[in-house]
């Protein structure tokens, strides 16, 4: 690569005050203000939106613009809340590897995200980098369901596509095809009476429920498609015949089409299990995540493909059934790749990462914004 040589001691540093900071969704507070007094005390001038406000946080998404008058032709993307407190982390570095001591997550989801791109805006910052005119979105609240990017001041960004850094993937994957996620929240009610006098008086939810989940496909439904009823919850006393029982699941499928006749059998069995039974039912369904694939032949695709290439990482397009900010972007028109990164093991107390990765998704993070 013909481009700048990475300051590891540095970038590790960083990387390690920025795990530090105690900071989980909707607490982003102390992370927002370490990087806008970073970026404004080099000149860089930083926007912080109102989605904090908007999701009863108390900070909101920070936005970077890199442009200078042009327009912005990429952005970046990594999240500042930690899905679990990083209080009293205590980091080891051993053989190469960035861990904590086993009693608290890393936080490498997503700090090592923001480590890399606060290097990156710092690098240009300081000159002498010829560079695309892009911006860095650094969002919150993303762990508790994407509701940063959901939130999005999204005038305030211009960038058409760009790219996520905020898979746990090895550097060179990265996620160009997601399902999508509808969540379920299914409620049957039954009538409750006194099962040792009076059982005949009671409608029973918890046999409502049963035939419900002995139609309701769970697992591997098709190629395309899994489900699952994850939580159930209902009754009251060995005596009581239970009147109410809550059930809470989802459905992820590549296609739309079976997600939507999930939904349609679902509705009509539990209809017809309530009529059975004399209850009745409510059934709630929520997008989780909206489900994306990005063409090969996309500019960003081409781009991020051939970037790789110059820093040494061979390229592997994958399928992904999680979501991430980018399911948000692309949902919102704006085409976006979510990148292995190798914060391995996130939300774990084994969680880790591998400096080399860091290192080398810094050098990606500056080709790609780096001007031809
Ligand atoms: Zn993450």
């Amino acid at each position: 690569m013909m481009g700048i040589s990475i300051d590891q001691d540095k970038l590790v540093d960083l990387f390690l005050q920025l795990v530090r900071i105690n900071a989980t969704s909707r607490q982003e507070k102390p992370v927002v203000d370490f990087l806008k007094q970073r970026l404004t005390a080099l000149g860089v001038s930083v926007y912080e939106d109102h989605a904090g406000a908007q999701i009863g946080g108390n900070a909101g998404n920070l936005l970077v613009s890199l442009n200078g008058d042009r327009p912005a032709e990429l952005f970046l993307c990594a999240h500042t809340d930690t899905v679990r407190p990083t209080e009293h982390l205590k980091p080891h570095i051993t053989d190469g590897v960035i861990r904590s001591d086993g009693t608290t997550i890393l936080g490498a989801d997503n700090r090592a995200g923001v480590a890399i791109l606060l290097y990156l805006i710092e690098t240009i910052a300081g000159g002498n980098v010829r560079h695309r005119p892009f911006e860095v979105a650094f969002t919150v609240a993303e762990e508790i369901g994407l509701l940063g990017a959901a939130n999005l001041e999204w005038n305030k960004l211009q960038a058409p596509s760009g790219y996520v850094f905020d898979s746990s993937l090895p550097p060179g994957n990265y996620i160009s095809v997601t399902p999508t996620a509808v969540e379920l929240h299914i409620r049957v009610f039954g009538k409750p009476a006194h099962a040792g006098v009076a059982p005949e008086k009671g409608v029973n939810a918890v046999s409502m429920a049963a035939e419900m989940l002995t139609r309701f496909p769970v697992g591997r439904v098709d190629e395309q498609t899994v489900a699952n009823i994850g939580v159930i919850q209902g009754g009251e006393a060995t005596n009581v015949v239970p009147g109410q029982v809550e059930m809470r699941g989802e459905i992820r499928s590549f296609s739309e089409a079976t997600i939507e006749r999930l939904l349609q059998q679902l509705d009509a069995d539990l209809q017809a299990i309530s009529q059975k039974y004399g209850g009745s039912y409510e059934l709630h369904h929520r997008l989780h995540f909206q489900g994306f694939k990005i063409p090969e032949d996309h500019f960003i695709t081409r781009h991020l493909k051939s970037k790789m290439a110059e820093v040494g990482l061979t390229p592997a397009g994958q399928v992904y059934h999680g979501g991430s900010d980018a399911n948000v972007f692309n949902a919102r028109g704006r085409t976006a790749i979510n990148l292995g990164i190798g914060a391995r093991n996130p939300h774990g107390n084994d969680e880790h990462i591998a400096i080399g990765d860091l290192v080398k998704m810094t050098e990606l993070a500056l080709a790609l914004v780096e001007a031809a």
